[in-house]
């Protein structure tokens, strides 16, 4: 049985258009009081600090006659807000006026047929660029809007007609700077580069309202800025571009291996060191290790995500390891071993080290430094 995620653009005119708006709205109300009771519950200092979906229910319940939106997209915005907040381990953002529209629904107050879909009895027409197959169960789904104000639907449906088969393999990956993804078999996966696509037209337009923005400051005759809509829709395709890429790129890795590694590179360590700022973000790191673990688990997989301090400074051959006075620095992107003389490309070698590290029984400890040399030195 696999899970799969198809996803449909929506025929949507103006009067669906303001429903949806509204729905969202309402989605976002929902939002905002789970989180307004979570921060209650961590004031009140209760046994019960961490309030799981069911909890807020209790808080919940009945209001979907004043809203929208039915009872099952209310439960399931419970739902995705606990996901989150134990995830990210931190509570999620509030939802605004600037938050793009997202109204999650389950399969049961949900239809979708020939040409159209229906939720509360809304019928929406849908560009139906592949079929689901026929014995497609769809499980829960939601309607999401882009930066450009475009409106989707995604399904997630069970099947065993498209069931997936993983292969018997091992993998370890060094999420990075330089890379995207460096794996243990020594591919190296790069980022994808919009700095040249997108970013120079971005700042191209940002510029413009730049000295829009100024004029208007010296005349004090505040209007609109210019290019507001193409500066939203370039947001629109970065973003699309971006989480295309990584897609693609997590699903092929995820069908290459059923044991992946992934290191606990901390993406907001990595935002607040100049030197590499912009960097993560650009690459986005951490939604690429989610759709990683979503998918590897989805599939039947195992997915591990351990310690990486010290796999950038031991050889993944010998367990040798560079002395403290001696590590190697960021600019290094290969060495050779001082004690096996095997040479290393720094990524790859990284990542064997994070795969070792997940093979071991105890695969939550960093590379042991004292375990690995006697090890090693045998
Ligand atoms: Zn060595």
């Amino acid at each position: 049985m696999a899970i799969t995620t198809y996803k449909y653009r929506l025929k949507v005119n103006s009067r669906q258009a303001r429903i949806l708006g509204q729905m969202a709205q309402d989605v976002n109300l929902v939002w905002n009081f789970v989180k307004q009771l979570q921060i209650d519950s961590f004031k009140a200092k209760s046994a019960k600090n961490y309030l799981s979906d069911f909890d807020m229910h209790e808080y919940t319940k009945g209001s979907s006659k004043l809203l929208t939106i039915n009872a099952q997209t209310i439960q399931a915005i419970s739902k995705q807000f606990v996901t989150n907040r134990d995830t990210f381990k931190k509570l999620p953002r509030w939802r605004g006026r600037k938050s793009l529209g997202w109204v999650p629904f389950n399969g049961q107050s949900f239809k979708l047929e020939n040409d159209h879909v229906t939720y509360n009895k809304l019928k929406i027409r849908f560009w139906r660029s592949r079929d689901l197959p026929q014995d497609a169960k769809i499980k829960v789904g939601r309607f999401s809007q882009d930066a450009r104000g475009r409106w989707y639907v995604s399904v997630t449906f069970e099947s065993d007609l498209i069931a997936k088969k993983q292969a018997p393999n091992q993998i370890g990956i060094d999420l990075g700077i330089k890379h995207l993804a460096a794996l243990s078999d020594g591919t190296k996966i790069n980022r994808l580069d919009l700095r040249t696509a997108y970013l120079k037209k971005l700042r191209r337009l940002e510029r413009t309202r730049k000295f829009a923005r100024r004029s208007q400051a010296k005349s004090r005759s505040y209007q609109k800025l210019p290019k507001a809509r193409q500066v939203a829709n370039l947001a629109a395709k970065v973003a699309n571009a971006r989480n295309d890429f990584l897609h693609k790129v997590s699903t092929k890795i995820v069908a290459s291996a059923n044991f992946i590694a992934v290191g606990d590179l901390r993406c907001s360590f990595m935002n607040r060191s100049r030197a590499l700022s912009g960097v993560s973000l650009d690459a986005g790191i951490g939604k690429f290790r989610e759709m990683l673990r979503y998918k590897s688990i989805r599939d039947g997989g195992v997915y591990k995500q351990v310690s990486e301090r010290n796999s950038t400074q031991t050889c993944s051959d010998c367990g040798w390891q560079h002395p403290k006075e001696k590590r190697i620095g960021l600019g290094v992107r290969s060495w050779v071993c001082d004690s096996c003389g095997a040479s290393h490309d720094r990524d790859v070698n990284a990542a064997r080290n994070i795969l070792l590290t997940a093979l071991k029984p105890d695969s939550t400890s960093a590379l042991d430094t004292k375990r690995r040399t006697v090890s090693g030195s045998k």
